[in-house]
């Protein structure tokens, strides 16, 4: 556990770990409550906004509380174990709540349909809301955010990642973070809130806590490396929900981008994709059909998690490279921080760079990518017979969406999961409070959004930004309430950076 430093560098009343909308909000209430804010952020001021500013700004509304409570019993399922009745009726009021704060802050809530698990009891009072009228996405819903904190007090810190937390008996007292390669203290008189997102850009933990998904990466912010996740371990916090993530979905990662980049499949149709055996192994399309209900799947009346049988690849013909580009990115974190690499028309610039790998029979393509040749043939050779029948009885994919893989060159194309984002984290209570091992709240330490969210299963869209803003504001509002310790003699407040 990291030593109480003999002297402060710096002290002021909350300390808030990560600016997304779970921090944004945590500081906006806190500071609206009469509290010196500080709000460390990792990430510099251009990559700035977590997962929130590159998600699809959408919100989960919902338009009744106790319909909302039923939802979302229905949706945790077997996993709603450890999480309480009361835990749930704040969940659903404040989300309730969350339409008139944003109105506040100058939203225009537009309803748009998006009922994930209509026959789910309580699905019926499921509303999702974008800010304004136009498509979801385009950071909308961020820039209302960040124009809030902009004009409040509240000291932003960028490139300035917290690295441990102070502990002191039963409560936290500050925060060690770094900045310009230098270590330094933050005294919080009032209390900490971490909102440092989740684990989407640490493989090692992801290998860890969700099974059957080896080599899984972000399509969001390349950020989140579960840092709140090891910090509050490290001073004793249980954690929850660690094997929920939002995901799988079919992409492909580039060796030189940090995340991976979502397919633009429906131009073509002579395209399979295929296991490390050679063999199909679902219905391909778009988003890839692994990608729906958050990465669940229904099988003989259950829900569960889908997994995928890595390495998988793309195959296709020479009609289909000329169909159009494959690769594209749309509210992903490499397009809004312009950084977008821009794929080419026929694919051919991917195919130079090695990403789309060629030959001239199927055979000789399996053999460079490293699948039994004999299987790939036969494979290819049965979708074929699909396409022109019309009918593809392996799969059930549509007719119209088939069409033979008979022209030479054939490519190959490897394809991983990518994930939205994971839910799991140190476990709170309805009042925000980071809860130990020991089952009591740890004093002084709080924490939203996705970083130890609610959720632990089945996942409704506009749920995470939802709850961010939920739980945001109660962290916010508690931790100004805590009694505030003693201000150290001589030690700055609220440091300029
Ligand atoms: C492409 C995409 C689309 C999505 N669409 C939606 C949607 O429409 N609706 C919805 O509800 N959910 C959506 N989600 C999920 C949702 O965006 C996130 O779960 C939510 O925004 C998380 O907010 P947050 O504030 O908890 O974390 P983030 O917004 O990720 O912010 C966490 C911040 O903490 C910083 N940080 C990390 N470590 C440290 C550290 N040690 N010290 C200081 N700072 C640190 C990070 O740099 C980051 O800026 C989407 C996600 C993605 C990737």
């Amino acid at each position: 556990m990291t030593d109480i430093p003999a002297i402060w560098d710096e002290e002021t009343d909350v300390v808030v770990i990560g600016y997304g909308f779970a921090g944004a909000t945590a500081a906006i209430t806190a500071c609206d409550a009469g509290a010196n804010v500080v709000l460390l952020e990792k990430a510099p001021e251009q990559h700035k906004g977590g997962n929130s500013r590159v998600s699809a700004n959408i919100v989960f509304w919902p338009a009744d509380i106790a319909q909302g409570e039923a939802y979302f019993r229905a949706l945790a399922g077997p996993y709603l174990d450890n999480i309480s009745d009361e835990m749930i009726h704040v969940w659903a009021a404040e989300m309730h709540a969350n339409k008139a704060w944003l109105e506040r802050l100058g939203m225009i809530p537009v309803e748009m349909p998006y009922i994930e698990f209509p026959k789910m009891p309580g699905a019926e009072c499921v509303r999702v809301l974008k800010n304004g009228e136009g498509p979801i996405g385009g950071e909308r819903l961020w820039y209302l955010l960040e124009a809030a904190v902009a004009v409040r007090p509240i000291v932003t810190s960028f490139e300035t990642p917290a690295v441990s937390l102070v502990r002191d008996g039963g409560e936290v007292v500050g925060v060690i973070a770094e900045r310009g390669g230098k270590r330094f203290s933050i005294r919080a008189l009032r209390g900490v809130i971490l909102t440092c997102g989740g684990f989407e850009a640490n493989p090692a933990m992801l290998r860890t806590f969700v099974d059957g998904l080896p080599n899984l990466y972000p399509v969001g912010t390349p950020y989140n490396t579960g840092d709140g996740i090891r910090m509050a371990s490290e001073i004793g916090a249980e954690l929850w929900h660690m094997n929920n993530v939002s995901g799988p979905l079919l992409a492909f990662k580039a060796p030189e981008i940090p995340v991976a980049q979502w397919l633009n499949l429906p131009h073509g149709k002579s395209y399979l994709f295929v296991a490390a055996d050679g063999a199909r192994f679902t219905m391909e399309g778009e988003p890839c059909s692994v990608g729906d209900f958050h990465g669940k799947v229904e099988r003989h009346g259950v829900w569960m998690q889908q997994t995928l049988p890595t390495p998988i690849h793309m195959i296709f013909d020479e009609t289909y490279r000329l169909s159009g580009h494959i690769g594209k990115a749309n509210a992903d974190w490499d397009v809004v921080h312009g950084n977008h690499y821009d794929w080419s028309d026929d694919n051919l610039r991917e195919v130079d760079k090695g990403w789309i790998r060629t030959a001239d029979t199927v055979g000789a393509l399996a053999e460079l990518i490293g699948l039994p040749a004999g299987a790939l043939e036969s494979t290819v050779s049965r979708f074929n017979q699909a396409a022109a029948q019309g009918s593809d009885s392996d799969w059930a994919r549509s007719p119209g969406s088939l069409a033979p893989v008979v022209t030479a060159p054939f490519y190959a194309m490897e394809l991983t999961p990518a994930l939205v984002n994971t839910q799991g984290g140190p476990r709170r209570n309805q009042h925000a409070q980071v809860i130990g091992a020991d089952g009591a709240p740890i004093g002084r330490l709080y924490s939203a959004g996705e970083l130890g969210s609610i959720y632990s299963f089945l996942y409704q869209g506009g749920g995470n930004i939802g709850e961010c803003f939920a739980f945001g504001r109660i962290a916010g509002a508690n931790a100004a309430k805590e009694i505030p310790m003693e201000i150290t003699e001589g030690v700055p407040m609220l440091a300029e950076v």
